[in-house]
């Protein structure tokens, strides 16, 4: 195949666009006489402590100090980071960067995330499917038959896969991102947290100029209600992002917040080792309960559990107030739930209450 060229993947306009020239754009010191962005002077609307916040002022456009601050954790260049309003705006703006709706496709392994078939339907973009194996892992000689047939402007693994859990193989991700060099292979990390150490891609990015990470706060991290989504890629990639975004697309207390927490690094490995914790304890619990069948191995903070009759334990579950995810209807997933993994007390009410299970059962006929 030909070896990456960005602009033979981008749509072409894209090349052309000229970004939002923002305020922030033309003048980036600090101090100063602000009449440029039509900001209120008096500040902002808000009491209380939140009177004392600098809201009036528009966010930084391009999160510089939460990029310094991530920069080393993660072991790239600021510059290779993009922040998006949760991954779905990466994931978003990396499709309508690259295919013309209604004429190229991109490759997905079902069963997996959502929002990469949502993103696609949104902006008319066909999806071609090639199903994970029953254990759900690449089948690597169908991805490459369908990389050479439909020419797929993007390829997306989730690893670990949600909703399995399980890593997908870095053998199948190696041969696909270099069978597929000149296609955009993103891999969505965001249980990366809870898998073994080394295993994200972060750290192969100066090697393959067609790849993509995606990491996220909204689960090891705990922040999910921030919205903020991690794009990691060649810095031609990120340029590109950043020219499509909308100008201030993190807001600020989100900005505020999120630094906070990239200085309690050690506090988020000690969450994460709880979860890990937990996930052994209630997989433990799980599999002395008769009505489930099957629990798969999870690289995540979830598992994926098959039970005797799936939707009737999610509706009994339902009933006692125990809300997990039914996936009973998903490939490959038939009389699963997808189980997150919660605190002691939480995990306990769930295997309590799926003791009584037949209980109940026997009760009610
Ligand atoms: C939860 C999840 C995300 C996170 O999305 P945000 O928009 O960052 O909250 C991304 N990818 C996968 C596979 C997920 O399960």
């Amino acid at each position: 195949m030909r070896p990456f060229n960005l602009a033979d993947i981008l749509r072409p306009h894209i090349l052309n666009i000229t970004p939002y020239s923002s305020a922030r754009d033309e003048y980036t010191g600090k101090e100063g006489v602000f009449l440029d962005a039509n900001e209120n002077p008096f500040g902002p609307v808000l009491s209380g402590n939140n009177a004392l916040t600098t809201f009036n002022r528009y966010p930084d456009p391009y999160q510089s100090a939460i990029k310094e601050r991530l920069a080393p954790i993660k072991q790239v260049r600021p510059t290779q980071i993009f922040l998006g309003n949760g991954s779905d705006e990466p994931i978003d703006l990396l499709v309508r960067a690259t295919c013309r709706p209604g004429v190229d496709t991109m490759l997905t392994m079902p069963p997996t995330y959502g929002m990469y078939e949502v993103s696609a339907a949104i902006n008319d973009i066909a999806l071609t499917k090639v199903p994970l194996t029953p254990d759900f892992q690449v089948d690597t000689p169908a991805v490459l038959a369908a990389i050479a047939a439909k020419k797929p402007k993007i390829i997306w693994f989730c690893s670990p896969n949600n909703p399995s859990g399980n890593l997908l193989s870095q053998e199948a991700i190696r041969t696909v991102l270099e069978t597929a060099a000149d296609c955009l292979v993103v891999v969505d990390e965001a249980y990366i947290d809870f898998a073994e150490a080394g295993t994200s891609w972060v750290s192969r990015l100066d090697q393959y100029p067609n790849l993509v990470v995606l990491q996220t706060f909204s689960k090891a991290w705990g922040l999910a209600a921030l919205r903020l989504g991690m794009c990691f890629a060649s810095e031609e990639i990120i340029r590109v992002l950043n020219k499509i975004k909308p100008p201030y697309n993190i807001a600020a207390p989100t900005q505020q917040l999120a630094l906070d927490a990239l200085q309690l690094e050690p506090a988020k490995d000690r969450m994460v080792a709880k979860i890990l914790h937990e996930r052994t304890d209630l997989h433990e619990k799980l599999l002395t309960l008769p009505i489930v069948r099957r629990i798969y191995p999870s690289d995540a903070n979830f598992l994926l559990v098959r039970f005797d009759e799936a939707k009737a334990v999610f509706d009994y579950l339902i009933d006692h107030q125990v809300i997990v995810r039914d996936r009973s209807r998903v490939i490959l997933c038939d009389d699963c739930l997808r189980i997150t993994v919660g605190t002691a007390e939480e995990n306990n009410r769930l295997i309590d209450t799926l003791k009584q299970y037949r209980v109940s059962m026997a009760t009610t006929f």
